[in-house]
């Protein structure tokens, strides 16, 4: 049966080009994850992971943003994809600090306020699965002060 299917879609290919995509799919499928690491992170982000501190600050700030906005139009349901990111892109704001080559004092800070802006950003995400948290406008004043600490510390403009 097996050798018939195989025959049947050759004949399939050459009878249509572009049939091959079918057949192919089909034996590479079986042998194959549903969906790879690469992609998935491709698809996740949307953009690339940043690759210096700038950048980071940057992808976190438009994620604020996105979030702040979503609060102040009384959906923060919309923010929640944001939320679940900027834990993500906040994780890596110390490592890309560090490798930038900032200060010991400048990495303590950024440090604190990463920590702070993960509490902030945790209880909003709290308050959406139920849990007891805080509105964003409640933290709003705790993240503005930890992004401006971030701020501080980007290099100057080249
Ligand atoms: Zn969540």
């Amino acid at each position: 049966m097996r050798r018939l299917n195989f025959f049947a879609c050759v004949a399939l290919v050459a009878a249509l080009p572009l049939a091959v995509i079918g057949c192919n799919r089909t034996a590479e499928e079986a042998n194959r994850p549903p969906v790879s690491i690469d992609e998935l992170e491709s698809e996740h982000a949307g953009r690339p992971h940043a690759e210096t501190y700038a950048e980071a600050v940057e992808d976190l700030d438009a994620l604020r943003s996105q979030i702040s906005e979503a609060s102040a139009a009384g959906d923060i349901e919309k923010a929640h994809d944001p939320l679940h990111d900027i834990g993500h892109s906040l994780e890596h704001v110390v490592e890309l600090a560090n490798k930038q080559g900032l200060g010991a004092d400048a990495v303590a800070e950024i440090s604190a306020a990463v920590e702070k802006l993960l509490d902030a950003f945790g209880k909003v995400d709290a308050k959406l699965h139920d849990e007891p948290g805080a509105e964003y406008s409640e933290v709003e004043a705790d993240v503005d002060a930890a992004f401006a600490t971030l701020r501080k510390h980007l290099p100057a403009a080249p």
